[in-house]
């Protein structure tokens, strides 16, 4: 049974009280972070006090829900009443929301318990959680490694086992990148599976939510959790939500999982191309059906993702311009200065790099020749996708071409760290369920993960595919110096 499981038997049950199992959550923050910046804010107090109505209720007879007493940090870019919602940015620094996110109440109508938000890349911009200004978050398995990004900071907290459960979101690959730098399950559901009502938008046709988790039960369990059908989100599904969690042990037999040949070409390193093939030959001894597919449009995919997300982050960011919301420049000259200043001061380089290319593909005269290609590569791309589940249920891939990289490498390189994408944009941009799995440990002694795709809305069949190799190997259960202390 995974840890968030074990966490909410045990204080549904009585045998452990939820105060217990918070306090010493709050402990475990307090003697870890400062070694990896995973989390921005907690709050011991509110988080307590939930914690005791929970224990009260299950002492006066009343059940208690899927999550019971299971501490839980959020990435700072999801709304919540009760703790700010940074960002990571100096523009939304002491932005306060007015509403819960749908996952947030969600988590809480489960009496799972909001402990804290987890550093991120300002605006989930980024593969590394350098941008913010909370600070750069760290590997626990290796401080000079960055935590992969831009959902580092809830990677960290589950990988150092401060919560055995969190949330980020994932717009080009950042919950699994991180998940895989870290060596914990990271999960992308399909578009559309979980509201973003509440989600701070970065590319709104991309964006999604999902956990991070030790195991693939709880992933599921967390995602049975958060998932269902919100009005309030336009793209949210109407689908009925399986019970992703009770259905995962199903057979290998007769599963086909597809490889894409071109994917372990070049820029690909040995220690990650081995285990990936060790993780597909292990799922072929298990009795699944290995077939061959092919991707044609693959290497358009960055350059597609990056346009495309940039051009709906200009848009989605022009919001903050000093009025409606955030920062305002102390001392504006007159109201284009206070609307250009505003905006100069409240955000980042890697922010205002993106808005800036993003304004300029939109722009008139560029439109057709940038974004508009775009959008037709990235229907090329789906199509590929479309004609490769025809042959197979899953198709496998690397997370991220190396292991986690060292800190500051690629901050001054942007195309650099955009590459770090490139087996994780696909699924964002084909609408795909996608998670990473630890498969093993580099020559020096980083994390490893490996990554499954299915198709749209096959969130269940996904996860008993990656639950059946989860149970066949014991990478999972390894942990960093740092979360034994
Ligand atoms: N690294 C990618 C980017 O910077 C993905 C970020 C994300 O998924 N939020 O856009």
């Amino acid at each position: 049974m995974g840890d968030v499981m074990d966490t909410a038997t045990l204080v549904r049950s009585g045998s452990s009280h939820a105060v217990d199992v918070v306090g010493d959550c709050i402990k475990r923050i307090r003697s870890r972070d400062g070694a990896v910046n995973a989390i921005v804010d907690f709050d011991e107090e509110r988080a307590l006090a939930d914690a005791s109505r929970m224990d009260h209720k299950r002492d006066n007879g009343q059940p208690l829900g899927k999550l019971a007493g299971v501490p839980i940090v959020v990435k700072d870019n999801i709304c919540t009443k009760f703790m700010r919602t940074t960002c990571g940015s100096g523009m939304l620094e002491s932005y306060v929301s007015q509403f819960n996110a749908f996952v947030i109440d969600r988590l809480m109508d489960a009496d799972a318990v909001i402990v804290g938000k987890a550093n991120l890349d300002e605006f989930a911009m980024g593969s590394s959680t350098e941008f913010s200004t909370h600070g750069g978050t760290r590997n626990p398995w290796d401080q000079q490694r960055v935590a992969g990004g831009s959902s580092g900071g809830p990677a960290v907290a589950v990988a150092s086992r401060m919560v055995p459960a969190s949330l980020g979101s994932d717009t080009g690959g950042s919950i699994r990148q991180p998940a895989s730098f870290c060596g914990v399950v990271g999960l992308k559901p399909s578009y559309g599976r979980v509201s973003r009502y509440g989600l701070v938008a970065y590319g709104s046709s991309l964006d999604q939510i999902g956990p991070f988790t030790t195991s693939v039960e709880d992933a599921a369990l967390m995602l049975e959790v958060i998932t269902g059908h919100d009005d309030r989100d336009s793209t949210s599904i109407k689908e009925e939500v399986p019970a992703y969690s009770t259905l995962l042990d199903q057979t290998l037999d007769g599963r086909r999982v597809g490889v894409c040949e071109a994917c372990f070409a070049e820029g690909l390193s040995d220690d990650v191309r081995q285990s990936v093939e060790a993780a597909i030959e292990k799922m072929r001894e298990a009795g699944c059906e290995i077939v061959s597919v092919e991707l044609p449009h693959m290497k358009y995919a960055i350059a597609s993702y990056y346009i495309i997300a940039m051009a709906e982050a200009s848009s989605n960011l022009a919001r903050y311009d000093g009025v409606h919301y955030g920062y305002r420049t102390p001392q504006p000259g007159d109201l284009a200065d206070m609307y250009a200043s505003s905006r100069g001061e409240g955000f980042g380089m890697e922010v205002k790099r993106r808005i800036m290319m993003g304004t300029y593909v939109l722009s008139s005269g560029y439109y057709d020749a940038y974004y508009l290609r775009a959008l037709k590569v990235r229907r090329l791309i789906k199509e590929d996708f479309d004609s490769a589940f025809q042959r197979c249920d899953v198709i496998t891939l690397p997370v991220a071409p190396t292991t986690a990289f060292t800190v500051g490498e690629k901050v001054e390189d942007p195309l650099a760290m955009y590459l770090s994408d490139m087996y994780t944009v696909f699924a964002n941009l084909a609408g795909l369920c996608a998670i990473s799995l630890p498969c093993g440990f580099d020559a020096a002694g980083l994390p490893i993960g490996w990554q499954l795709m299915g198709p749209p809305l096959s969130d269940q069949k996904m996860l008993s595919i990656a639950y059946q190799y989860q149970q066949m190997t014991s990478y999972h259960l390894q942990t960093p110096a740092i979360a034994t202390d």
